[in-house]
C-alpha cells in the first residue's frame, strides 16, 4: 500500500465528519488525492446495509446480527473502494472503522473484543489505519449536539448506559493502541481540534 488510511472515530456527535471535511480541504490544499468515505457504508452495498443496520424499526436486530451486518459492508468497503484507492497512493479518509464496531457490538452490546476482532479479520483481511483519531467527548455532550442536528437512528437512540459503555470501549482502545491511535478533545473548539488533527498526519506523512 502506498496511501495513507486514515479514520476518525469516537461517540456519535464527536464531531468527526466536521474534522473530516476541514482534514480533506488542508490535504487536498497540500496537493493529495483524498477519498472520504463512512462507515457503515461508503459503497452503494455497503449503504444498502447501512440502512437495514440503522433502520429504527429493526428494533427486533439481534447484537451479532448487526456486528455481521457491519463486517458485510466493511468487506465490501475495503476491496471495492479502500485497498484500491491506496494502492493508487491516495489519502484515505474514513468516517469510522473496526474500531466502532470493537465499542458498539464488543464492549457495549457485550459481544466481546474477541469476537469482533475475529469476525471482522475476514472484513478487513488485516488492513489496519495509519491513523486513528479517537475524538474524546462525553457521550452525553455529543448525543445533544446530534439531536439537536437531526433525528437520531437506532444506534443513537439506544440507551445512556449503552453510550457510556461505548465511551469506555473507546477508551480501552486508545490505551491499548497507543501508537495508532491518536485522542483529541472534542469539546474544544473545530479550530483547534483541526490544527492538532493536521500536525499529527503532516508529521506522519512527511516521516
Ligand atoms: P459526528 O460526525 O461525529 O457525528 P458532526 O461532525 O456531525 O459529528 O458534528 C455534530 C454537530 O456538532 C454538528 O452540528 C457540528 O457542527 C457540531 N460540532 C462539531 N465539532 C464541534 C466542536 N468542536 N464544538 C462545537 N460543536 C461542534
Amino acid at each position: 500500500m502506498t496511501g495513507w488510511f486514515i479514520t476518525m472515530d469516537g461517540p456519535d456527535g464527536s464531531g468527526k465528519s466536521t474534522q473530516i471535511q476541514l482534514l480533506q480541504q488542508a490535504l487536498q490544499n497540500q496537493g493529495y488525492e483524498v477519498i472520504v468515505t463512512r462507515e457503515p457504508g461508503g459503497t452503494a452495498i455497503g449503504e444498502q446495509i447501512r440502512s437495514i443496520i440503522l433502520d429504527v424499526n429493526n428494533i427486533e436486530m439481534h447484537g451479532m446480527t448487526e456486528a455481521i451486518l457491519y463486517a458485510a459492508a466493511r468487506a465490501q468497503h475495503v476491496k471495492e473502494l479502500i485497498e484500491p484507492a491506496l494502492r493508487e497512493g491516495k489519502v484515505v479518509l474514513c468516517d469510522r472503522f473496526l474500531d466502532a464496531s470493537i465499542a458498539y457490538q464488543g464492549v457495549a452490546r457485550g459481544l466481546g473484543v474477541d469476537t469482533i476482532e475475529g469476525i471482522n479479520a475476514y472484513a478487513t483481511g488485516g488492513l489496519e489505519p495509519d491513523i486513528t483519531f479517537f475524538i474524546d467527548i462525553n457521550p452525553m455532550v455529543g448525543l445533544q449536539r446530534k439531536k439537536d442536528q437531526e433525528e437520531l437512528d437506532r444506534l443513537e437512540k439506544e440507551t445512556l448506559d449503552f453510550h457510556q459503555k461505548v465511551y469506555e470501549g473507546y477508551i480501552a482502545l486508545w490505551e491499548k493502541y497507543p501508537s495508532r491511535i491518536q485522542r483529541v478533545f472534542g469539546e474544544h473548539s473545530i479550530e483547534e481540534i483541526h490544527n492538532q488533527i493536521i500536525k499529527i498526519v503532516e508529521e506522519k506523512i512527511k516521516n
